[in-house]
């Protein structure tokens, strides 16, 4: 599930990986989008712990909801196309 979080310094709505850990191994912000984190880094300015917790709170319960939202959908109107369309008639096939 990807969570996608408003940078607090910005505004600009940004994907961290879903592990919050970019490709190089850093830690990804729950707070700020990668630009404004490395900005931050540069002037020393440590993300406060309870507005990061509280971020990533919110993203999960948005994600949650969104998902929720989703599966139902799909629930509805995916089911009876899905019938014979599974990995089974493709080992068949072969
Ligand atoms: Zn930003």
């Amino acid at each position: 599930m990807r969570l996608v979080f408003v940078c607090q310094e910005c505004g600009v709505h940004y994907l961290p990986p879903e592990d919050l850990r970019y490709g190089d191994g850093s830690a990804a912000s729950a707070l700020w989008c990668s630009p404004c984190q490395g900005r931050m880094a540069e002037l020393g300015i440590r993300e406060p712990a309870f507005a990061a917790a509280f971020a990533l709170r919110t993203a999960r319960a948005a994600a949650e909801a969104a998902a929720e939202t989703e599966g139902a959908r799909r629930t509805r109107a995916r089911r009876p196309s899905r019938a014979g369309s599974g990995p089974g008639t493709r080992t068949r096939l072969r």
